[in-house]
């Protein structure tokens, strides 16, 4: 709960809150409100916004790429970078469990793509499948684009490896297919393997970012790809509604948050181990998952109580976690968990199960 200065007033009845629902729930520091105040702004959607433009060419330079293009949110960035990457009616090839599938396939109606999903595990698609899905054929219609997630959010947070990349972008070369790396959480990913956002960079022709989630900026996103890429980019994001005008307000944010707060994601993936560690120590019928990162799963299948009614239990403690299918919870731990949180997220666990046992 540290740092947490505007309290949602919903939540004023709990003496001690544990917000584990999402990285995405982390506010802004003084430093982004000070960044903000002081930022030159424009018109983005006129001839420019001067803050908007220095976060893209900070964005780019951190991922290896030419451009960046500033867009409200990781899903638009996503999108952008199918449409830049892709012909109507070609397919894009994703993993199974992406987010780009699960949750923003949607955008292929929008776009006149058919979304091409590949079984894998933690997150990392199947080569042999993958190679199956992208072979050309007489009765096939075109790959226009392979999308990779790291790290993976329904995987858990779990974080491709730098080899299984390199693989795949191979593969794709040969194909002559582009890669876009859905790195919504990007930073994360690059953190727990230790190496710079650049080193992910190298294998994709596009990156996206989300600056709203462990990162702690209120909105935003950024797109990293080749300045012919960003181009097409830029004229739909017009084409969607995605161009602001005093946008370098908000880009500001994003460029403090980026600047300060990458080098601090490896706390949260401690606060992660240290509650996975704390639930497996109550041990069954509980058990977590061991995370790479920040998400923790939490198995609750066997306890007698669906991961609805333990969203429900533990909210009465004051412990705020999500259903992830029936049997799922996942806890997120960010910038306002600390290791007093991880404590009472801990004991409340263990006084619901206590309840379970004794249903
Ligand atoms: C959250 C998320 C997105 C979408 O980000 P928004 O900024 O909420 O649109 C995309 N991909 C992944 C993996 C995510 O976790």
């Amino acid at each position: 709960m540290q740092d947490f200065p505007v309290f949602d007033p919903r939540y004023t009845r709990y003496a001690h809150l544990t917000d584990l629902r999402s990285d995405t729930v982390t506010r802004p520091t003084e430093a982004m409100y000070a960044r903000m105040r002081a930022a030159p702004i424009g018109d983005d959607g006129l001839d420019g916004d001067p803050s908007v433009r220095e976060l893209e060419a900070a964005v780019a330079t951190m991922l290896g790429k030419e451009a960046g293009l500033y867009v409200p949110t990781c899903t638009m960035a996503n999108l952008l970078a199918v449409l830049a990457h892709t012909q109507r009616h070609q397919q894009v090839v994703l993993e199974a469990n992406a987010h780009m599938f699960t949750t923003e396939r949607g955008g292929s109606l929008l776009a006149g793509l058919a979304y091409t999903a590949v079984e894998g595990s933690m997150g990392a698609m199947d080569l042999n499948r993958l190679t199956a899905a992208i072979k050309p054929g007489a009765y096939r219609i075109g790959v226009g684009l392979i999308a990779i997630e790291t790290s993976h959010n329904n995987a858990g947070g779990a974080v491709l490896p730098l080899e299984h990349m390199r693989d795949v972008h191979v593969l794709a070369q040969r194909h002559g297919v582009p890669v876009h790396i859905d790195g919504a959480r990007l930073m994360n990913a690059a953190a727990a393997l230790g190496v710079p956002a650049a080193t992910l960079g190298e294998h994709a022709e596009s990156v996206s970012l989300c600056l709203s989630k462990g990162l702690s900026a209120p909105v935003g996103a950024v797109l990293a790809a080749s300045g012919k890429a960003i181009g097409v980019a830029r004229a739909y994001r017009k084409v969607l509604g995605g161009t602001q005008r005093q946008a370098g307000i908000m880009a500001a944010a994003g460029l403090e948050a980026l600047l300060t707060m990458s080098a601090r994601m490896t706390d949260d993936h401690a606060q992660a181990r240290a509650l996975s560690d704390r639930l497996n120590a109550i041990g069954a019928p509980l058990a977590a998952s061991t995370p790479d990162t920040n998400i923790v799963q939490v198995q609750v299948g066997e306890t007698g109580m669906s991961s609805h009614q333990w969203v429900d239990a533990l909210s009465e403690h004051g412990v705020f976690a999500r259903p992830w299918g029936d049997s799922i919870l996942r806890c997120v731990t960010h910038r306002h968990i600390d290791a007093r949180d991880i404590e009472h997220a801990a004991d409340a666990f263990a006084q619901v199960l206590k309840q379970c046992v004794h249903a």
